[in-house]
């Protein structure tokens, strides 16, 4: 079986790959479909690693995935050969006190793809457990389905940040992730949302979307784009999804008093915050670590037609053109948002 393969820090091929095939009772045997190619993914090829996770042996990449069942184990009952569906990809152990407290995202255990040492999904099967298979609904596509799995963390960031009718919120960052937050925030009962990035071709995008405002911080201030928003009382929320330094640094200034932050992502290296502008609005801050629980829900909200992410999908390439296709994503990033790689079927 071919996979795509990170062999060592720069350095992807098409290779055969012998995954580990063994069906357990609970576990369903998928055909994947679409994979969708991920920021951590790129990081993992052009750096070698995230944080502490290093990229030690040669490792199968990819975690946003859809695909179609083709095997159940024995005592899998809710799904059947034929279904098509979207895969979670972090297992947890189902018997740690992370999954008792429905907090299985930060289980020490977990066990996640495409995160040194456990491998991806960019092979054409996958052995998974039918616990964390979601199955899709008709009029979602595999294209969406794969685009579940960065939309549950916009969906984890929206819950999070426990969100009342009429809100409005302010996104830092415009990456993906941040796009996803956008429309999470807006599905989840925001009347506004500010999106703020320095891409003019990613704001264009984003901007699309009705209820959205977008600030290119390059030759507009936001500061100025959120007084305007709001008469001067500032934001009900700031979704932090830049993890840029300066972007952290200021995030309290677009809070109204009261409000909340909320931090989605991910500085490489520590970064400092101002204590005291958070304190003097006494403001809630939350953080995000992928997702628990949110699949039903993502799921059924691009089901209803509510959250469309269809115009997220930049371009589909297939598997053989895989390598190709991580070289544009590292190339394209001010431009495109979500590569997907088609398997062959
Ligand atoms: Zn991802």
């Amino acid at each position: 079986m071919k996979a795509l393969v990170l062999e060592e820090k720069g350095k992807l091929a098409l290779r055969e790959f012998e995954l580990p095939a063994t069906l357990g009772p609970r576990d369903v045997r998928i055909k994947t479909h679409t994979v969708g190619i991920c920021g951590s993914d790129v990081h993992y090829y052009t750096h070698g690693k995230i944080g502490h996770f290093v990229v030690n042996e040669p490792m199968v990449l990819g975690h946003e995935a859809s695909g179609t069942v083709v095997a159940c184990g024995d005592a899998v009952t809710d799904l059947k050969p034929g279904d098509r569906v979207c895969m979670e990809p972090g297992i947890p152990d189902p018997d740690s006190r992370a999954s008792k407290l429905g907090i299985y995202n930060v289980d020490p255990a977990v066990r996640f793809w495409a995160t040194p040492p456990v491998h991806g999904c960019l092979t054409p099967e996958v052995i998974h457990p039918a616990a964390f298979t979601y199955k899709l609904p008709d009029n979602v596509s595999f294209a969406e389905g794969a685009m579940v799995e960065p939309f549950a963390i916009g969906m984890q960031a929206a819950l999070r940040a426990k969100i009342q009718p009429g809100d409005i919120a302010v996104v830092t960052g415009a990456g993906p992730i941040g796009m996803m937050v956008a429309l999470a925030a807006l599905a989840g009962g925001c009347a506004r949302v500010i999106v703020a990035d320095l891409a003019q071709p990613k704001l264009d995008i984003i901007g699309a979307y009705d209820g959205i405002e977008t600030v290119n911080i390059r030759h507009e201030s936001l500061t100025d784009a959120v007084a305007a928003a709001t008469d001067g009382w500032g934001a009900d929320l700031v979704f932090e999804c830049s993890g840029a330094a300066p972007a952290i640094l200021g995030m309290h200034e677009f809070a109204r008093p009261g409000g909340a932050i909320v931090l989605v992502g991910m500085p490489v290296d520590p970064v400092p915050v101002d204590i005291v502008g958070l304190q003097a609005r006494e403001l809630r801050l939350e953080t995000v670590f992928r997702y628990a629980n949110v699949y039903d829900r993502a799921i059924a909200l691009i089901a209803s037609g509510k959250v469309d992410l269809k115009p997220l999908i930049s371009a589909s390439l297939p598997f053989e053109d895989s390598i190709a296709g991580f070289d544009r994503a590292v190339e394209a990033r001010d431009s495109d948002v979500k590569l997907q790689i088609v398997m062959p079927q």
